[in-house]
């Protein structure tokens, strides 16, 4: 039974540092340890492994560590690809090697073996896709026509040019200092497809994140009926009540069913927890990007947002301190305003920023429009290369 409950606080501590990890920084872990636990991870750690390797090795030590962290984060490299590969193809090698056997069984058809298999080669064939494609590049060939597809909308985006590749950069483009180019559309750097997620690979970016989501629900739906067809096809259920005398309700039967399952089947308990985390972060980031979609805005586009509309909300204070200190001077301001409370302000400004992105944003052009731009970018239609005869 030990060796049980050491799997158990093992699989909690990886759960937890993993939502440390990958979640500690959103908003609703603020304040809590979880937030903490993020910060120790993401920068803390780091920085006391820098300050330990700096005393024992001295500044050559920090030389090679510098040079590792160029070589990671400031430059292409296939890292993560290596790593996301490893993953999946492990996992999938676990499950075959602990699950199959149980395959054709009491819910699972035999047909569950081929697609599987399949499943997973289209995940793979999909990252392939998103990793390799091009993410829309803009050169001194297509500029034009990017300038043309993409107007500028003078609040975030302006005409200005990229000094390194010396060609003006079309509205909602960036150019990626890991991948040295400008890119149309610019979503971000995604390190784990080593590739940018712009105008022409979204699509596939989002299909990713659909499919692994999917196939992640589909291993843990697999396993889960796997587990029940085993307890229906050895009469668990029929042994505890009728030889050990339990009575048939779930409150006195799940602890006994819990733990025969966690002993006679621990890797498959832990499989199935695996992908039930792993799935719901994956659903919680296609929702994110879902919305970024459906409202046509990028996640580089939601920083220039924050940015611009905090810039015109301190304008705007400005100009009433201003106005009121004028009012004061002239004796016209007798009556001191209530102050608002910070909930209140808090609420009021960032239900104000949504309506403002939403009125704003000359790019979003209707949920469905919207879409057809995802899956048809503008770069692909043949309107797209006429449009540089009309103006040149
Ligand atoms: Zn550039
Ligand atoms: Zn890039």
């Amino acid at each position: 039974m030990a060796v049980q409950w050491i799997l158990v606080c093992h699989v909690l501590v990886t759960l937890l540092v993993a939502i440390s990890f990958l979640c500690g920084h959103w908003p609703i872990f603020q304040g809590t340890f979880i937030e903490s636990i993020n910060y120790f991870i993401t920068f803390s750690a780091y920085d006391y492994f820098k300050r330990f390797v700096e005393v024992v090795f001295g500044s050559r030590g920090t030389d090679a560590i510098l040079f590792v962290e160029y070589f990671c984060c400031d430059r292409p490299n296939p890292i993560l690809q290596i790593i996301y590969l490893a993953i999946i193809g492990s996992t999938y090698y676990i499950i075959v090697k602990s699950s199959f056997s149980y395959i054709p069984g009491y819910y699972l058809s035999e047909v569950h073996r081929y697609t599987s298999l399949l499943a997973v080669s289209v995940g793979i064939l999909l990252f392939l896709l998103t990793s390799f494609s091009d993410p829309g590049t803009v050169n001194a060939e297509n500029v034009s026509h990017y300038l043309s597809a993409y107007p500028y909308d003078n609040m975030i985006f302006v005409e200005k040019e990229c000094s390194t590749c010396k060609i003006l950069k079309p509205a909602r483009s960036k150019h990626c200092s890991i991948c040295h180019r400008c890119v149309a559309r610019f979503d971000h750097h995604c390190a784990w497809m080593n590739n940018c997620i712009g105008e022409r690979n979204t699509r596939y970016f989002m299909a990713f994140l659909l499919w692994h989501f999917l196939l992640c629900l589909y291993g843990t739906v697999a396993i889960g009926l796997i587990l029940a067809g085993e307890m229906k096809e050895l009469k668990v259920i029929y042994i505890l009540t009728v030889y050990y005398e339990m009575e048939n309700s779930f409150r006195s039967l799940a602890p006994h069913v819990v733990q025969w399952l966690l002993v006679s089947y621990n890797t498959q308990i832990l499989i199935m927890v695996f992908l039930a985390i792993i799935s719901l972060l994956l659903a919680g980031f296609f929702g994110y990007h879902a919305n970024l979609c459906r409202t046509n805005t990028t996640t580089n586009e939601t920083f220039k947002w924050e940015e611009y509309l905090s810039w015109r909300r301190k304008a705007h204070e400005a100009k009433a301190s201003a106005a009121a200190l004028k009012a004061s001077i002239s004796g016209l301001r007798k009556e001191r305003k209530p102050r608002e409370s910070k909930w209140k302000a808090f609420f009021r400004r960032s239900y104000l920023g949504d309506v403002e992105i939403v009125k704003d944003n000359i790019y979003d052009k209707g949920c469905l429009h919207n879409l057809r731009d995802i899956i048809f970018p503008l770069s692909t239609r043949p309107s797209f290369s006429q449009a540089k005869l009309k103006s040149g």
